[in-house]
């Protein structure tokens, strides 16, 4: 993408944000899950799949007093030590085993439901023995893991008399793994920490750990489409420097996080990128959501409290995104008008009828500012930075 020089701006149009809607809005959904009741035989009602599908990790810690929605069961697990786990979970496991048995695969209970003193203990004692390099790939901050749930199940392996249950060991069994994988969504259960997915999920690859969804039919969806619990629930955020989303629109929610990764890529290491998104048009192209705008993105330095600009960009465009879960868009493709001697006769090709509408909101660089103070304000208050104003090279700062 080309550089262009930082005068910026905006409009005010489509996209006002609510901060204050969104900015909790995985723990507050966590929570209100976690208040459902559950039915016990794991039927498809909201209540069921609701709680089944708490987000618990990094960003999103065990909602408070959760013992009191789950029923747990006493068992002993491989190692013949006492352990508890969900009672449908338990039941759905008991079901995978049995058909993973008659195909020759034998799989055991490992570690299952902790709570929160016991992930404490945990972590000790991995940092004793590994490090503690080791541990933040593998081991979850007390509170954060969702084996404190009670849905999740790490398994280890037998082959004949062998116990296979050392991590290391455990990874040399793709041929095993895949027979598992492959089963898991047909008893309700998905791969929590898939291969490829950890900058979403915050863990490392681990074909040992199961979670129970609440059903087959989410746990196929959510593995078919090769999704994340986050990703199906519309919680995937970047991280680091990049816009926190503050809303709660699926669609807004994959056009801003589309502009932070895809629009970034060649600008100068930033403490925060914010992307103004001016939405004029929105159509429809077969199963595809078409986004007329202009799309902007800003990259700041946290100076005392100033946010300063140090790069950024503008990219009028047509988006186009796909439904790809029951909370979640993603963008499939993006044409951006040409720069330079090119630009009329690109922005006519794209926008067509809609043509006069972008030459309107491209020009008016008052309301274009003025967007961009509301999203600037939005992302200081989502991530509680202690900015008052913010400042672009060769202007005067203007407050928030
Ligand atoms: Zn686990």
């Amino acid at each position: 993408m080309k550089k262009l020089a930082v005068l910026i701006v905006a409009l005010t149009m489509v996209f006002s944000l609510a901060a204050c809607g969104g900015a909790d809005a995985g723990a507050d959904s966590a929570g209100s899950a976690g208040a459902e009741s559950t039915s016990a035989d794991g039927s498809d009602s909201a209540a069921a799949e609701d709680i089944y599908l708490t987000l618990v990790n990094k960003t999103h810690p065990l909602p408070e007093n959760w013992e009191d929605n789950i029923e747990l069961i006493e068992m002993k697990n491989a190692y013949d030590e006492d352990i508890r786990v969900e009672k449908t979970s338990y039941e759905a496991f008991l079901a995978l085993r049995d058909a993973l048995l008659k195909e020759g695969v034998d799989i055991e209970l490992d570690s299952c439901y902790r709570s929160v003193e016991r992930q404490e203990e945990l972590w000790k004692e991995f940092e004793e023995e590994y490090g503690e390099d080791y541990c933040k790939k593998y081991v979850a901050v007390p509170g954060t893991s969702e084996h404190h749930t009670g849905f999740a199940i790490d398994v280890c392996l037998k082959k004949g008399d062998k116990l296979i249950y050392e991590n290391e060991e455990m990874m040399k069994e793709v041929e095993i793994w895949e027979k598992v994988h492959e089963m898991m969504p047909e008893y309700g259960f998905i791969l929590r920490f898939p291969e490829g997915k950890e900058d979403v999920v915050g863990y490392a690859y681990e074909p040992w750990h199961m979670r129970y969804v609440g059903s087959p039919a989410v746990a196929k969806e959510i593995t078919e489409k090769g999704l994340t619990v986050e990703e199906y629930l519309g919680e995937d955020e970047p991280d680091g420097a990049a816009y926190g989303y503050a809303g709660d629109d699926p669609i807004e929610r994959a056009a801003y996080k589309y502009v932070v990764d895809e629009m970034s890529g060649n600008y100068d290491e930033a403490d925060a990128n914010i992307p103004t998104v001016n939405i004029f048009y929105t159509g429809n192209a077969g199963e595809e959501v078409l986004l007329y705008g202009d799309f902007e993105l800003d990259n700041y330095k946290i100076d005392g409290e100033t946010l300063k600009s140090v790069s950024g960009g503008r990219f009028p465009g047509v988006m186009h995104l796909k439904q790809d879960g029951p909370h979640h868009y993603a963008v499939t493709q993006f044409d951006a008008v040409e720069d330079g001697g090119g630009f009329d006769e690109s922005a006519k090709a794209l926008f067509g009828d809609q043509y006069e509408a972008f030459q309107k909101i491209y020009s008016d660089d008052e309301a274009r500012q003025e967007l961009r103070k509301t999203t600037i304000a939005d992302y200081v208050k989502l991530n509680e930075l202690p900015v008052t104003q913010f400042q672009d090279e060769g202007w005067d700062p203007v407050k928030l």
